[in-house]
């Protein structure tokens, strides 16, 4: 079931850019969305599909996510593959939830990345030189 609009504004952080988005205050290339759950193109692609799978609801961090997110959390990772091929990713992509410090996580409102295109996308992580 989705969020009204006037409870959504509740769950939402006024100084959150993605809530921003969420509400419509700050534009975004919508490709998915739904009562739970936003999807929208990358501002700064990494490859040529590149999208932001969102919860409306504002949570910072996979720290931060409550058993009662499990749903949001659920459907957000069951979209990647339809939202994916949709873009035109239909031989494999990637999906990158980054988180805090470590993570190197710059937007602090929980997101899953959809990366992919036509050609492979290179090893997850570059290895360091032993
Ligand atoms: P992360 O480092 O995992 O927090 O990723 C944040 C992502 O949000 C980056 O890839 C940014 O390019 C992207 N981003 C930041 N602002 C916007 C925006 N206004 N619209 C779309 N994507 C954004
Ligand atoms: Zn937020």
């Amino acid at each position: 079931m989705g969020a009204s609009r006037g409870s959504l504004r509740r769950m939402q952080d006024p100084n959150c850019i993605f809530c921003k988005i969420v509400a419509g205050d700050i534009p975004s290339q919508k490709v998915h969305e739904d009562g739970e759950v936003l999807a929208f193109r990358d501002i700064r692609p990494l490859a040529p599909v590149h999208v932001l799978i969102v919860p409306k609801k504002h949570v910072a961090t996979l720290y931060d996510a409550a058993p009662a997110d499990e749903k949001v959390l659920g459907r957000m990772l069951a979209l990647a593959p339809a939202i994916a091929k949709a873009q035109g990713a239909i031989d494999g992509f990637r999906t990158i939830i980054n988180t805090g410090r470590v993570g190197n996580q710059e937007v602090q409102h929980l997101h899953i990345h959809v990366i992919g295109g036509s050609e492979p996308l290179g090893p997850m992580l570059p290895r360091k030189a032993s």
